[in-house]
């Protein structure tokens, strides 16, 4: 079995990351199991950002990893929040604060398109020239006033058009299948399946 360090410390994510490679031969193991501190994020794209934190954990373990990277880009705003979704409003981190600087970001917009966007990349080794690239995006709209009570970020403000919800109205599941993550991770086995 090939091990497969994830460069990302999040339960649900590495979950959901095993789940769907398990068709696959891969043992997938937390970068922390190795004592891999979390990578700086200094770059302008998801892309760049993801490379950075895979080839660190690579680099540190000696072994092929996988990170992902993503958030809301905005149509109005030029793609932001973008790679600042997490601390848009600044530290510390609050989905609250976020969503509120969002919707008055937005006030006078009446272009409200927007999408969720994942990139996950996968390093067979630190100095790896061609980084497996996966991406996926979800498209929605921002409404002007949060609905419903799941999801997390600025799942209350995301309003799907075709599913008539947003990102917190709906259930898990159902996220969990129409979301730029899954989209990725679809993508993902597709491209590691064909290595
Ligand atoms: P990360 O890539 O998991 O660190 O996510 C970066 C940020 O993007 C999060 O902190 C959220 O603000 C936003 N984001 C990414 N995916 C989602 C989602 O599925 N729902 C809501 N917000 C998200």
């Amino acid at each position: 079995m090939k091990r497969l360090i994830v460069a990302s410390g999040n339960q649900g994510k590495l979950k959901e990351i095993r789940q769907i490679l398990s068709p696959l031969d891969f043992d997938v193991i937390p970068q922390s199991e190795y004592g891999v501190p979390d990578a700086e994020e200094p770059h302008a794209t998801f892309l760049e950002n993801a490379l950075e934190k895979a080839r660190h954990a690579s680099r540190l373990t000696g072994m092929a990893a996988l990170s992902d990277d993503s958030g809301i880009c905005v149509a109005a705003l030029n793609g932001e929040p973008g790679i600042h979704s997490a601390r848009y409003a600044g530290e510390p981190r609050s989905d609250e604060k976020n969503n509120l600087k969002l919707l008055d970001a937005l006030r006078n917009s009446e272009d409200r398109r927007a999408h969720y966007y994942c990139v996950i990349v996968c390093l067979r080794h630190a100095m790896d020239p061609e980084p497996l690239i996966a991406e996926g995006k979800w498209q929605g709209e921002i409404l002007k006033a949060p609905r419903g009570e799941g999801g997390f970020g600025y799942d209350p403000l995301f309003f799907d058009p075709v599913l008539g919800k947003t990102a917190a109205e709906l259930d898990h599941a159902i996220k969990n299948r129409v979301s730029h993550r899954a989209h990725a991770l679809a993508d993902l086995l597709k491209k590691l399946g064909s290595l």
